[in-house]
């Protein structure tokens, strides 16, 4: 079904000229090398993610800028400036150089969102070691197969995650040492531990950046685990070429905004979008360590008068949940353009924002293994509430079949895209077969289905796993948990294929429920018409079941394969992203 669209707003009310208003000109003349010329790079030919974020800013006026606006859970606050954030990170990639780091090494991370992950982060990569962050509520299980996986030699964490996960040290022989940082809590009397504050703190704040190749590994991270056992996509420094330009033309930064994105750096969107795009852009940046709350976050708005805000779906649901009021009681005003990556976003939710906030959010497409964002609304740009926007200059999809041809625009398909883009993961660690297989016919194969339009909008249909085939008709479960969650009874809604003897799968819907509505059999009679009335009758759910939460994974996606294997009563596979309540 189509959605109203947002028309692209008038010139003369935008605060700022947005980058790509000339987008099909930008599309027409691009090239990845000026992009790169307009970064610093490094005697040689290399090229290293925290010069391009932080060192190459001590050159200019942006040296005693603040970089990043910290608030910790507790309401505490501390600023960094570009120079001060250059200094934590030379200390980091000395203390890390004592403990014998060398390029190559990978080092991980498992903190709070705390100063000292981000020093760690940058004086990783400062160093040509490869920084993997991991998401501080994990357990043991999966903080240690992520470190026997990626066989990393420094974990930097803190006493209380590591009172959480120690026993897992015995598992762990190529770990050989962790570092804990004392902020919160001082360290357990146990040895074999190093402290923070000696390993790192009393080290220098001068170090000589590392001369990487840009082909050299960076960062890795595990994906989401939404579909199976979650994967280690390993980028290079060269991907800072795609943060930048992502960062200027999709997250529209300009000199004085103050930019918050939401995510964990445990998840790809926390680092590429969390640290990387806005500071080699020489954007201020809000990092926030408490989690979601409707009245916290949007005070935080309020109170740094945010400018730009990138979150996710998930996020924006709990909003509308929170109920209009709660952003009236707040100034906004600062705000000036929002988006979202992670999920598929309702068009209920674009709708809900320009609304309630005066702002549609822009959904934007990409993965762990894109490293960037490849597909997006841009502020410039008209929004078609549903889809995830039109492909970002010098980016190349399409939608293919299974032999590779591409199909005409309205047919839906694989979502391929050529490969050889900057921020392109170069292998899954430890899984070459595996990473091969995702590269065919001259394409790179996302495991997405969609459809494109023919004024070059992409449509998100589903993951592939996530299809439903029924009675002949292919249905992608966003396009139905869309309209779910239209009902005003309806707060989220997980849809999956429930196998059937007659039209070998049917429709079959999850849904929890606002605040102040019952689950009854009227109620669900009321929500299966409500289906019926919008959309195809092979495509309505023929049957829908009351739950008091959707399983998600820790980044907060609908794990529709755990609603699946429940239903069925099939072993639930990998959980160790799935989120407890
Ligand atoms: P795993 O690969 O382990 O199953 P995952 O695919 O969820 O987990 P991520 O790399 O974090 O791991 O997520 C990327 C996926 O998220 C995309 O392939 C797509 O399915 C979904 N996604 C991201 N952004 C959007 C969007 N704007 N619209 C629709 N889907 C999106
Ligand atoms: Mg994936």
């Amino acid at each position: 079904m189509e959605y109203a669209r947002i028309a692209k707003p008038p010139a003369a009310e935008m605060p700022l000229r947005p980058n790509l208003a000339d987008y099909e000109e930008t599309r027409r003349s691009w090239s990845w090398e000026r992009v790169r010329r307009e970064l610093d790079g490094l005697p040689g030919g290399s090229l290293n993610i925290t010069h391009e974020c932080l060192d190459r800013h001590l050159k200019t006026a942006r040296r005693d800028k603040i970089a990043m606006l910290w608030e910790g859970k507790d309401g505490e606050t501390e600023t960094y400036t570009f120079a001060q954030m250059v200094a934590g990170a030379n200390r980091a990639a000395n203390g890390l150089r004592k403990l014998g780091v060398e390029k190559g090494d990978r080092v991980f991370v498992f903190l709070e969102r705390v100063p000292e992950c981000y020093f760690t982060v940058f004086g990783t990569l400062k160093l040509g070691a490869v920084i993997g962050p991991l998401f501080s509520a994990f357990g043991p299980d999966a903080v240690k197969d992520r470190l026997a996986d990626s066989g990393a030699k420094v974990l930097v964490t803190s006493p209380d995650l590591w009172a959480r996960v120690k026993d897992i040290r015995k598992d762990l022989p190529e770990l050989e040492h962790v570092v804990l940082v004392t902020r919160r809590h001082p360290a357990g009397p146990e040895g074999g531990v190093l402290l923070w504050d000696e390993a790192v703190g009393s080290q220098s704040a001068d170090f000589e950046t590392v001369a990487t190749d840009p082909e050299d590994f960076s960062v890795m991270h595990y994906t989401s685990g939404t579909t199976g056992k979650p994967k280690g996509a390993a980028h290079v420094h060269n991907a800072i070429v795609g943060h930048y330009a992502t960062g200027k033309h999709v997250l529209d930064l300009h000199e004085d905004d103050v930019y918050w994105c939401t995510a964990d750096p445990g998840w790809v969107t926390g680092t590429s979008y969390g640290m990387f795009a806005p500071w080699s852009n020489g954007a201020t940046s809000l990092v926030y360590e408490g989690g979601f709350g409707a009245r916290a976050w949007y005070s935080l708005i309020e109170k740094y008068r945010v400018t730009v805000w990138y979150t996710a779906p998930t996020a924006i649901r709990m909003l509308m949940k929170a109920g209009d009021e709660a952003p009236q009681k707040h100034d906004l005003s600062s705000l000036r353009y929002t988006m979202s990556v992670g999920e598929p976003l309702n068009p209920e939710a674009v709708v809900w924002s320009e609304r309630v906030l005066g702002l549609p959010f822009h959904d934007n497409w990409w993965q762990t293994e894109t490293g960037a964002i490849l597909i997006a609304n841009y502020a410039a740009m008209e929004i078609r509430p549903g889809s995830m926007g039109r492909p970002f200059p010098g980016i190349e999809p399409a939608i293919i079949d299974d032999d590779g041809k591409e199909l005409p625009p309205g047919e839906e398909g694989n979502l391929a895209v050529r490969p050889g883009w900057p921020s392109m993961f170069r292998t899954y660690w430890n899984n070459k077969p595996l990473y091969d297989s995702r590269f065919q016919n001259g394409w790179y194969i996302t495991g997405d289905r969609a459809r494109m339009d023919a004024d070059g909008y992409f449509w998100f249909v589903g993951r592939a796993d996530d299809v439903i085939n029924t009675a002949g008709h292919l249905v992608g479960p966003f396009e139905v948990e869309s309209v779910l969650i239209e009902h005003p009874a309806v707060a989220e809604a997980g849809v999956i294929g429930k196998p059937d003897p007659i039209a070998m799968e049917v429709v079959k819907a999850f849904v929890s429920l606002n605040d102040g509505y019952e689950p009854t059999d009227q109620l669900r009679r009321e929500i299966m018409a409500f289906a019926r009335g919008k959309l195809a009758a092979a495509v309505a759910p023929r049957e829908i079941d009351f739950i008091a939460s959707l399983p998600k994974t820790r980044s907060g996606k609908i794990m529709r394969r755990l609603l699946k294997a429940r239903e069925l009563g099939l072993p639930e596979g990998d959980t160790s992203t799935l989120e407890e309540d």
